[in-house]
């Protein structure tokens, strides 16, 4: 079906929450795209769960110093729909890194409200099985196959 809702994982960052005029920038940007926000947590991760997060980026040069930023402070985690909600969420966001998106990019959420290449505001999924993997990580009881069978139709119409 062509219009179907996909899902993505989108987290909004500590250097976010803790600012609540961005943050609410950033939640009117989710809404005005046409993003249904299907279930969403506050979590304060530990540094194991973000390893476990980022497993990914272990060893890279900027490891360490994001697992200390991820652990600052508490995160909001979203599962979003949209017939393209992978790709969609992460041109909103814009590219990773913000010294360089803020000049390229201006009007992303990372151009705009990015503090640092680390401190770059949100996270998006980067393919379907990460966003399977993600959510799972987040939100281990949602059911995506029941989801679908029961709320997506519902959600779109
Ligand atoms: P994205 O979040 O755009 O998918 P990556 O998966 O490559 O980017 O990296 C995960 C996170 O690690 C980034 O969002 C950012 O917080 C941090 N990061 C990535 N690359 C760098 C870098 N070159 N310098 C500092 N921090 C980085
Ligand atoms: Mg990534």
């Amino acid at each position: 079906m062509k219009n179907i809702l996909k899902l993505t994982l989108a987290i909004i960052k500590p250097d976010v929450v803790k600012v609540p005029f961005t943050l609410q920038q950033i939640h009117s940007k989710i809404l005005t795209a046409g993003f249904y926000i299907v279930q969403s947590r506050t979590v304060n991760l530990s540094c194991q769960q973000v390893e476990n997060f980022y497993t990914e980026h272990t060893g890279r040069f900027f490891h360490k110093r994001l697992v200390t930023f991820m652990k600052s402070g508490p995160i909001h985690a979203h599962i979003l729909a949209h017939p393209e909600a992978i790709q969609l969420w992460r041109e909103i966001m814009g590219p990773t890194k913000s010294f360089v998106t803020q000049y390229e990019a201006p009007d992303t959420i990372r151009g705009s409200f990015g503090l640092t290449d680390t401190r770059n505001c949100t996270h998006g999924s980067d393919s379907e099985t990460s966003a399977m993997r993600e959510i799972k990580f987040f939100f281990p009881q949602f059911n995506y196959e029941e989801w679908l069978e029961k709320q997506e139709s519902i959600l779109r119409k």
